[in-house]
């Protein structure tokens, strides 16, 4: 088995991604990949040869990520990009990275979601029922989701780093409250 990492590049409109082809003996059928940034990382059954990845990564998977980066990319909202760079440069030093940020209504529970890995890689979602609650509290959901690119889990080093916001602990307040009287669970909130 062949265990190297070939490297591609594709370029679509003002976009280049970077594609890492590895073989996997374990896959039988097809390829399975993942999008990281603009970073591509394919797995391919050892029995592939090279113009089959491409026609896989050129008629699939490429299309496949440009249109819904497109996609997010026309209901990206520009306050809340505005208020994400904001937050991200005065309490975050610039170290944060996100593709598109946008109010979704059909978030039942969940405050705000950030997707990771697939199409929609690095894609923040802010529940619109905040729409009315402090600038504080959403500033804290928009730098919670985030904080959740470098840290997926709400693990020890996730909390100290969501500590640079300063409000952190007074907007965590805030929604317990507000979860407190709905009868619901914070926890299942962010
Ligand atoms: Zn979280």
């Amino acid at each position: 088995m062949n265990n190297s990492v070939q490297s591609r590049t594709r370029r679509v409109a003002n976009e280049t991604f970077t594609v890492e082809v590895r073989r996997d003996g374990r896959l039988r059928k097809t390829v399975r990949w993942s999008l990281h940034d603009r970073r591509v990382v394919v797995r391919a059954p050892s029995f592939m040869d090279d113009a089959a990845i491409d026609k896989v990564l050129d008629e699939d998977i490429i299309p496949r990520i440009v249109k819904q980066r497109r996609r997010a990319q026309r209901q990206n909202d520009d306050e809340l990009q505005a208020r994400a760079e904001y937050l991200n440069c005065t309490y975050f030093g610039g170290e944060l990275r996100w593709h598109t940020i946008r109010w979704v209504g059909n978030m039942r529970k969940r405050l705000g979601s950030f997707t990771s890995g697939g199409a929609t890689d690095g894609d923040i979602r802010i529940s619109d029922r905040m729409k009315r609650w402090p600038a504080y509290v959403v500033d804290y959901v928009i730098a919670h989701e985030m904080v959740h690119r470098l840290y997926p889990n709400h693990s020890a080093e996730f909390w100290l780093y969501l500590d640079r916001y300063i409000l952190t602990e007074r907007a965590r307040g805030f929604i317990e409250g507000v979860a407190f009287a709905a009868g619901e669970d914070p926890e299942e909130w962010l």
